[in-house]
């Protein structure tokens, strides 16, 4: 039996009719950049939220580039990013000329540990960039006390996490602001890239929709220097549909998260679990084990065509990209294990049951 890690094009086929319509009233309607799909999905993703503004924007790194901007930081100040996140987080601080200040993991469920957090902080600490890693948020309120405490700003990363909520609350309104991704494998995703700031300040609110469009709010009136970072219309019209499949898509996960939680035979250090933090909900965009024997498993599950990934094999920090942050590589040893010791299980809202059974088959008999 051949699984993959995630079957993009099922995602397609099962909303093809609707897809299919959507993208070819928009084709036939004339209007590409900035029109009515863009602007009801970002009414419709607020709703979603429960926030009172989204703004479409062109990916993830621009949505948290725009939103760090927006609230004035940049060169000199430090912003705090996990430091098992993906590179794209810590890349958005140093587009704008902030350094990116790596603090550990809590060990269990992977997210920035808030402790952590206040032995980190400096002079010049302006922000933390807390990221809803792997589909369940950070510990925000912990978090949230944190900040108000040192006068820090609170902002999310929620590209792995829409619908996830903390005590309730919908990742994406947990914090000053948030970004998210709509990169095709994300929970919510486009076929394409794309991507939104959510908020409830409307001065940001203005800030990113007009950084978005060259800083222009009237055509060819430019108040600030911006960029060009604009959801498109097909990509918001194939949003749209989508967002509709979101929470039965997200419930699919889970059911499948289920399984790989009773099925398999977890046993200290060699096959750890993944671990839901006190009062989430976890929306399960990646199902993640940690082991010893993380690499062998990996090349057995290959051979028996089960096709699994690595979320993140070299932290940030260690990347050739950031040199001026090797002398801290051996300052991480809680991130330094995650990287080695963890895998992500095929996990989609099309993968079948009948293939998850023969996944926590492969992963017993090899233990
Ligand atoms: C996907 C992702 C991003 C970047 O999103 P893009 O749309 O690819 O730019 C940022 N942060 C995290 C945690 C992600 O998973």
């Amino acid at each position: 039996m051949n699984v993959p890690f995630l079957d993009l094009k099922q995602t397609y086929l099962e909303l093809a009719k609707e897809v299919d319509a959507a993208v070819k009233s928009v084709l036939k309607n004339g209007w590409y950049i900035l029109g009515e799909n863009v602007e009801s999905f970002e009414n419709e993703f607020a709703e979603y939220c429960g926030c009172k503004y989204c703004i479409g924007v062109a990916s993830g790194l621009d949505a948290l580039q725009l939103l760090l901007k927006a609230h004035g930081i940049g060169p000199g100040d430090d912003v705090i990013v996990p430091a098992n996140t993906y590179i794209a987080t810590a890349l958005a601080v140093s587009n704008i000329g902030a350094n990116p200040v790596p603090v550990e993991p809590d060990p269990l469920t992977c997210n920035i540990d808030p402790q952590r957090i206040e032995e980190a902080l400096t002079v010049r600490s302006k922000a933390v960039m807390a990221v809803h890693l792997y589909g369940q948020t950070a510990d925000m309120k912990r978090i949230q006390t944190i900040c108000q405490k040192h006068k820090l700003k609170l902002f999310e990363d929620a590209s792995q996490a829409h619908g996830a909520t903390h005590n309730g609350i919908k990742a994406g309104v947990l914090g000053d602001a948030a970004g998210f991704s709509f990169y095709p494998g994300k929970n919510l995703g486009a076929f394409g890239d794309g991507g939104a700031v959510t908020t409830n300040n409307a001065n940001v609110a203005e800030y990113v929709r007009n950084a978005r469009n060259y800083g222009s709010e009237k055509k060819y009136y430019n108040t600030i220097k911006g960029v060009n970072s604009r959801l498109d219309e097909i990509q918001a019209a194939v949003l749209r549909v989508k967002l509709k499949h979101l929470d039965e898509w997200n419930s699919r996960r889970s059911d499948i998260a289920r399984i790989y939680l009773e099925s398999l035979n977890f046993l200290d250090g060699r096959l750890i679990a993944p671990v839901t933090g006190e009062g989430n909900s976890h929306v399960w965009h990646l199902f993640t084990v940690q082991s010893n024997l993380r690499d062998k498993l990996q090349a057995y599950l290959g051979q028996k065509s089960i096709e699994t990934l690595i979320h993140y094999p070299v932290p940030f920090y260690s990347q050739a990209a950031y040199q001026e942050l090797s002398h801290l590589k051996g300052n991480f040893p809680i991130s330094s294990a995650v990287a080695d010791q963890t895998l992500s299980l095929p996990l989609g809202p099309h993968l079948t049951k009948e293939r998850v059974d023969y996944v926590c088959e492969t992963i017993n008999a090899f233990f």
